[in-house]
């Protein structure tokens, strides 16, 4: 591999990089756990590549909150997120994606916006983050700023609304928090750990304190070419109380979260597999 890194230590910095790098074949690059791979298939003669991880600036890297959003930098690592009592107690979804990421070793690196845009259809995090209703904060060399909703930000398989002028900054999530919730992610593998998902599913339910579900946000993994936040299964969801959820509506519910599966059947898995294992643990998140 052969290339020259620029290391900023601050916004200006890192925007001046990209600005200057405008007309040659640059990358952005944080934890490099999946830009190393992409560059052992690639000839990287004359890239430049951005290297965020110097960045000192909290915006990139904090995990915080205010009264409306809880912030996440996108430099903040997998490990990061799992060591935030804030995150573990209020997303648990979240909590549990990044713990079920990869190895130690990867976590400590993997950072959520790598995770984001790397756009893959098994992205732990991603899909996580999607459930939740996330908004990725993105800016660009000019000092222009935007806000787009993750679910749409994500274009297609390995696209996003990025140009080469942008980044995204930070993540948030609304801080609509409720005491009563049911979050969590389950990933299926044909291992416990270094397995990217053959399915997963994200999901996080709120319920006011007489059980009745206010918010319903569920987004399914690998089973598709983006992970899709399954609208007509979580407004299927929405006013129901938890409690009173019969076999019939939990199966309806299943199904919905099924009409949104579009699988491919590859090395890892068959697409019948995929769709029955969706089906069968969307079913059951009403017992965990
Ligand atoms: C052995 C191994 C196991 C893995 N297992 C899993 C797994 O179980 N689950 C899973 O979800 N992933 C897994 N991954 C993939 C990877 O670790 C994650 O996607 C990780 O979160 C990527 O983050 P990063 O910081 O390393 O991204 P990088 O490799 O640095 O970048 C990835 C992409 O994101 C772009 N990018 C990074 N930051 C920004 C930003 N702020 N703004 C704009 N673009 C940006 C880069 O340009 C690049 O295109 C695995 C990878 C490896 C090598």
């Amino acid at each position: 591999m052969n290339f020259d890194v620029i290391s900023p230590k601050t916004t200006p910095e890192l925007l001046n990089a990209i600005y200057d790098n405008q007309s040659k074949n640059f990358r952005i690059g944080a934890g490099f756990t999946d830009l190393i791979n992409q560059f052992k298939a690639q000839e990287t003669e004359g890239l430049i590549l951005i290297n965020l991880a110097q960045l000192t600036e909290v915006d990139f890297k904090k995990i915080s909150e205010n009264e409306i959003n809880f912030q996440i930098g996108a430099l903040t690592t997998a490990s990061e997120l799992i060591d935030n009592k804030s995150i573990k107690e209020n997303f648990p979804v979240l909590y549990q994606a990044a713990n079920k990421l990869a190895s130690t070793q990867i976590r400590n690196v993997a950072t959520v916006g790598g995770n984001i845009c790397n756009v893959s259809p098994s992205g732990d995090m991603t899909a996580a983050l999607i459930a939740l209703k996330a908004t990725c904060h993105i800016i660009d060399c000019d000092g222009n700023e935007r806000k787009e909703l993750l679910s749409s930000f994500i274009r297609g398989l390995k696209k996003t609304s990025l140009t080469k002028k942008e980044l995204i900054k930070n993540i948030t999530i609304p801080k609509n928090f409720s005491k009563n919730i049911k979050s969590g992610y389950e990933k299926v593998g044909s291992r416990k750990s270094m397995e990217i998902a053959i399915v997963s599913l994200a999901y996080h339910l709120q319920m006011d304190d007489k059980g009745v579900i206010t918010y319903a946000g569920v987004a399914c993994g690998a089973v598709a070419p983006t992970i899709p936040f399954t609208t007509s299964a979580c407004e299927f969801l929405t006013g129901k109380n938890i409690n009173d959820i019969s076999d019939s509506e939990k199966e309806e519910f299943a199904k919905r979260v099924l009409s949104y599966a579009n699988p491919i059947s590859d090395i890892r898995a068959s697409d019948w597999y995929r769709k029955e294992v969706l089906f069968n643990i969307s079913k059951t998140i009403f017992e965990r």
